[in-house]
């Protein structure tokens, strides 16, 4: 049973694709005094998470940022809510289950959806999405597709898009704030991304980044937005005009400020080193088990979301729970590849030497194999 006042906490280690382990800065801000949602402190506040946003995401200084009162798919939904109308033809890239629902959302928007589809595993083509533009005034992809460790090569997504008239859509859940995105120089007109992920936030809340061109897509529509909660005018009502809009969750918002500074801080390209050297270490720790990489081309693997085929014979569920009952929490494959794959979350907080070290020291004990604490140490490193 839960108390409310339970002390002390029992350790949990989440090496999960989400939610990651909270930053311990942004578990501190969440004890500070709840202030009201219109005060000037929570105002400029918001003035710097807005500019921080900016920094992560890669736009120009004037793009409005914001947080949505709400998870990922929240950011997922508000984007087509606001950027589709009926009967607009939109193209979605489809390589896993983050952008099979991406199509179930504009459809359910009025979207007329056509698909453009890689098999799992493997990354969209460019020149698949370039050959199926035409007509279309949305193009969707998920940059990293977590329910397989694919990433996405956006980059020339983006390019293949540019200049085509359709607006681009990325979801940014789990490579934005830990691995390259560079909204502006690509020429992205939305994202959005969840809290509880690369940034080591509580979930509940989606940071968006809004282009000018998307901005006046929507200050063009024939019909209003309808997603009132997530229009773009009352989000800018809010966040630019200092407006009343709706009570937003101040004490996460607090949190997510000091994890995103804590992230800033860091700096981005040290944490995709922090991420891709772990990643390596690892891999290389597990491989002698039989473990391999899902994703068959090395360009094509996410570095936050390690997806690894399990060894002929594993007993997944049991070796899992097994775990849990340790306190370590992994997570196994979705759908088609439940059974099949482990997806080792390497975001924010996750992707630090000290959870994974306890990773292997309990596969030693419960599997009865040596070696993969040294191996992994090696691989780091780090004096075994
Ligand atoms: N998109 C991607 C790529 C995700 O990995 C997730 C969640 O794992 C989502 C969207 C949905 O986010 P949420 O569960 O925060 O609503």
């Amino acid at each position: 049973m839960f108390e409310d006042t339970p002390a002390p906490f029992p350790p949990h280690i989440l090496l999960t694709p989400g939610p990651t382990p909270i930053h311990p800065r942004a578990q501190r801000a969440l004890l500070r005094e709840m202030l009201g949602h219109m005060d000037p402190e929570v105002f400029a506040l918001n003035r710097e998470i807005q500019a921080d946003l900016r920094v992560m995401y890669g736009t120009g200084p004037q793009t409005l940022t914001a947080l949505l009162a709400g998870t990922g798919s929240l950011g997922m939904e508000a984007g087509f809510a606001n950027l589709v109308e009926r009967g607009d033809d939109v193209l979605i890239c489809v390589n896993g289950a983050f952008g099979q629902r991406m199509a179930e959302m504009a459809a359910r928007y009025g979207a007329k959806v056509r698909l453009a589809t890689a098999p799992l595993g493997e990354p969209i083509d460019p020149a698949d999405v370039a050959a199926r533009l035409s007509g279309a005034r949305l193009v969707a992809v998920v940059h990293g597709e977590t329910s397989t460790g694919v990433l996405n090569p956006l980059p020339e997504i983006a390019e293949a898009v540019r200049g085509s008239g359709a607006l681009l859509a990325v979801d940014a859940v789990t490579t934005a704030g830990m691995e390259p995105f560079h909204m502006e120089d690509w020429g992205v007109d939305y994202a959005y991304t969840g809290a509880q992920k690369c940034l080591s936030a509580p979930p509940g809340l989606a940071p968006v980044a809004i282009s000018d061109r998307a901005l006046a897509r929507h200050a063009a529509r024939r019909t209003p937005t309808p997603l009132w909660y997530c229009d773009f005018e009352g989000l800018r009502d809010y966040w630019d005009r200092h407006s009343y809009h709706h009570t937003v969750p101040v004490n996460l918002h607090y949190a997510f400020h000091a994890a995103l500074r804590a992230a800033l801080e860091e700096g981005l390209q040290a944490r995709q080193a922090r991420v891709r050297d772990l990643g390596q270490a690892v891999l290389a720790a597990l491989t002698p088990l039989g473990f391999t990489p899902y994703v068959a081309d090395p360009a094509a693997r996410l570095p936050t979301v390690l997806a690894l085929r399990l060894p002929p014979g594993f007993d997944d569920a049991g070796v899992r729970q097994a775990l849990r009952e340790r306190g370590i929490s992994v997570t196994g494959g979705l759908g088609p590849t439940a059974g099949l794959i482990w997806r080792l979350g390497l975001m924010g907080e996750a992707a630090r030497p000290a959870p994974y070290r306890a990773l292997m020291l309990a596969l030693e004990d419960l599997l009865g194999e040596r070696g993969l604490v040294a191996r992994f140490e090696e691989a780091l490193g780090v004096a075994a």
